[in-house]
């Protein structure tokens, strides 16, 4: 469903990402693990569309997308995406969740009717009313999960979802993600500094060191067979 195949990135003169390699099949989670500054957030991006790549070649749906750009908007609408600080915005709840479907011009009782689920499957018809601003960090993340959800993403895209929420949200979050593949198929790609999070939840993992991808593998391989010293370190430091 994705095929990205020598992926480079420059902020500047500097070079963020080179030769980044990665293939991910329909109805896959695939784990993004690496320490800070390796890229995960910047891949993410580009995976998803909300930057280009300075080189390399992308296809998404089987679509090229340096050759489409003209259906950026089409691809992007059937992506969701979500950020490791809560995207919300200064209104109710409910209308937080609900833009996302009045954009794609759904008719009200099938927003109303969607709105009220994603909110109960996060655990929050409580808020509905409440406005999404005043909530806790944890409690925003589920209102940005809820907006997500009603839109039916083939593919979830998580930056580090859950770091920095209490425990309960993010057992939340990570229930659902499992749901959602496991029922609707849908394909997800998860930054994560946590492997043991990764080992949760993804079916691969992919390590990605100095921008570029230095192993993917399932969970135990990548704990018990580094390919090198430097994934060595990076998984040794999380026992
Ligand atoms: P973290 O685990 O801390 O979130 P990351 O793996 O997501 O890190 P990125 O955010 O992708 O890493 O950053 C990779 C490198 O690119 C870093 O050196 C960062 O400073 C740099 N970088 C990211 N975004 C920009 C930008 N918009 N302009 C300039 N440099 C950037
Ligand atoms: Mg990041």
């Amino acid at each position: 469903i994705i095929e990205a195949h020598n992926i480079t990135k420059f902020y500047g003169d500097l070079r963020v990402l080179y030769d980044v390699d990665l293939s991910v099949e329909e109805g896959e989670i695939v784990g993004l693990i690496g320490p800070s500054g390796s890229g995960k957030s910047t891949l993410l991006r580009i995976l998803d569309l909300i930057e280009p790549a300075n080189g390399g070649e992308l296809s998404i749906f089987g679509i090229d997308v340096a050759r489409e750009r003209g259906r950026w908007l089409d691809l992007r609408r059937q992506m969701g995406m979500l950020f490791q600080r809560p995207v919300v915005f200064n209104a109710s709840v409910y209308d937080n969740v609900a833009m996302g479907l009045r954009y794609r011009r759904a008719p009200a009782d099938e927003v109303d009717r969607r709105v009220k689920e994603a909110l109960e499957a996060v655990g929050l018809s409580r808020c509905i009313k409440s406005r999404a601003t005043d909530l806790s960090g944890g409690e925003q993340q589920r209102v940005a999960l809820s907006r997500v959800l009603v839109t039916d993403p083939r593919i979830l895209f998580l930056d580090e979802p859950t770091a920095n929420l209490d425990p309960g949200s993010t057992a939340t979050i990570e229930a659902i993600v499992t749901q959602l593949n496991r029922e609707a198929g849908t394909t997800v790609i998860m930054s994560t500094h946590d492997l043991m999070q990764g080992q949760r939840l993804a079916h691969r993992i992919a390590v990605m060191i100095d921008g570029t991808i230095a192993q993917t593998g399932s969970s135990s391989e990548i704990f018990h067979a580094p390919k090198n010293r430097r994934i060595a370190r990076f998984v040794g430091v999380q026992n």
